[in-house]
């Protein structure tokens, strides 16, 4: 291929993977700020929730304390009043008052108050004033200092029932979600306290501390498997991924496809001029000889009636030679523009092997071939076109000769297989490698090899060959061992079969010879 081909090809190859490169890192990075993206959303989501729940409880907790004070400075304040307020606050399931000195005002006989609580008020509460979150065992509790119904500061402890706070906080702060996310409040073990839905299957996003209000809960976003962001995200990714990659094949195709055309045309290319080279050559050597033999007959310099005869004989083998090649090129050049034309007829094979073989008689015998000829009697006629098929059988006879080295065999036979009439020229020449039995029928083409180096043709006898069996109906093989020989057969049908092809003059088939561009 060509320098520029190979440039071309190559920017192409270096375009395709800078795009894969590039497709590979954005969809990377497309991810990763989807997976961002859905991060910091369900991060907002639940944070709001966090807020809302703390808003809620601490709104009940104000509305609590307020009502507790209003009760206090109610001037017909008695201790019973609380437990009335206790069934209208179901949020806090104990309360206790203590004064300054630690006495315990409620509930009476001190029972209630948790041990230790009193040390843990810092003295700034009872001075300043104002509320605190305490955890106490497990539970937490509310100590506010409030006015107590002596005027002096009474210390307020609520414990706090998780209970209430689920049932009439978290459902109705959390319980309104929508859509497949749920949200959930989590206790210190990890243990779900509440959820919006039942969790089922769904896997945790992430979870956010609550504030000072519930210290020992957290909030947390679940999502389903199947319906989440991420799920989409990986879903999208993937689809991408497997469009990206198609796409990549079919440059990939279309390189190959690409490669290969440019290849076969350059190819192509080489084959053409070569057998322009070829037949330029062919033609020459003949047309030599006959100037040659020609020129001495004319000037008289023969010496006797044997030798003017045998230069005469030259003179027509060659012209026979150049007749063959020519018609060669010219049927060639018929059948690739589709105009070749074949009469049509019921002829008997045998004499056309005769005739072919006559015109063969004198390079046979000079160069010393042993001649086998065996053609079956019970031979059917043929429905062809002679001059088609004697072409093709002296293509395969000349081959023959062309590719036989040191032994020099040619065996020619003629048989009759049911309908069909099989003709076989074998040698015991060079042979054909393996791998080039197919090939070898393609137009243009000629083994490049070292025995045949000094052997010139044009490397379109054999897809002549091949047109013209396959416009009979019939088809040429070939069987052939390297340094063995080769075998060609060509099978023909008989006039009275009805797969013979029909009719006078009928026009070949249009498509090229060779059955490809090589
Ligand atoms: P060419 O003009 O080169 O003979 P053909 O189409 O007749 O073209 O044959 C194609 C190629 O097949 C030849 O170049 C030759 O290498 C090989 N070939 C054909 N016939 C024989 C044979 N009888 N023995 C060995 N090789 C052969």
């Amino acid at each position: 291929m060509s320098r520029a081909r190979i440039l071309t090809f190559g920017a192409v190859l270096a375009a395709t993977v800078v795009l894969a490169v590039l497709g590979y890192v954005s969809l990377r990075q497309w991810q990763a700020s989807a997976e961002m993206l859905f991060r910091e959303q369900s991060r907002d989501m639940v944070t709001m929730a966090a807020e809302k729940v703390e808003m809620a409880i601490l709104k009940s907790e104000e509305e609590c304390l307020s009502s507790l004070q209003v009760l206090l400075m109610d001037p017909a304040f008695r201790p019973e009043s609380l437990d009335v307020w206790r069934r209208k606050n179901p949020i806090f399931d104990s309360i206790s008052l203590i004064d300054r000195q630690g006495q315990v005002l409620y509930p009476a006989g001190g029972a209630g108050v948790q041990s230790g609580l009193l040390r843990e008020i810092p003295q700034g509460l009872w001075d300043r004033g104002g509320r605190r979150h305490l955890l106490v065992g497990e539970q937490v509790v509310l100590v506010a200092i409030i006015a107590g119904a002596a005027g002096g500061p009474v210390l307020v402890a609520l414990g706090r029932s998780d209970e209430a706070v689920k049932r009439e906080v978290l459902a109705k702060t959390l319980g309104g979600l929508e859509g497949p996310s749920v949200l959930a409040v989590l206790d210190a073990q990890g243990e779900t306290v509440y959820a919006s839905q039942p969790l089922g299957g769904a896997h945790r996003v992430l979870t956010v501390a609550l504030g000072e209000a519930l210290p020992r809960w957290r909030v947390a976003l679940y999502q389903p498997e199947g319906a989440s962001r991420r799920g989409d995200v990986r879903r999208q990714a993937m689809l991408f991924t497997a469009a990206f990659a198609l796409l990549l094949v079919v440059i990939a195709l279309g390189l190959g496809a690409t490669y290969r055309a440019v290849k076969r045309e350059s190819e192509m290319a080489r084959l053409k001029s070569d057998f322009v080279a070829n037949v330029s050559h062919d033609l020459k050597t003949p047309l030599s000889l006959i100037r040659m033999f020609g020129e001495t007959l004319e000037l008289g310099r023969v010496p006797d009636e044997a030798t003017r005869r045998e230069y005469y004989a030259v003179i027509t083998r060659e012209s026979e030679r150049l007749t063959r090649l020519i018609d060669n090129v010219l049927d060639f050049s018929r059948i690739e523009g589709g105009r070749q034309r074949y009469e049509m007829g019921p002829h008997p094979v045998e004499p056309l092997i005769h005739e072919v073989l006559d015109a063969f008689r004198y390079p046979l015998a000079q160069r010393g071939f042993k001649l086998d000829v065996v053609v079956a009697p019970d031979l059917p006629d043929v429905l062809m076109d002679p001059d088609a098929v004697k072409q093709a059988l002296a293509n395969l006879v000349d081959n023959a000769l062309k590719y036989s080295a040191e032994r020099r065999r040619l065996g020619v036979s003629a048989r009759r297989d049911g309908e069909r009439v099989v003709i076989e020229v074998a040698d015991e020449g060079i042979g054909i490698p393996p791998g080039e039995t197919a090939r070898i029928f393609e137009k243009f083409y000629r083994i490049g090899r070292s025995e045949t180096q000094g052997t010139r043709g044009s490397g379109v006898g054999l897809a002549l060959v091949k047109h013209i069996a396959e416009a009979h109906g019939g088809r040429v093989s070939v069987e052939s061992r390297p340094g063995q020989g080769s075998r060609f057969t060509l099978i023909l049908r008989a006039a009275n079969d009805p797969l013979a092809p029909t009719g006078r003059g009928s026009a070949t088939d249009p498509s090229p010879p060779g059955g490809g561009e090589g």
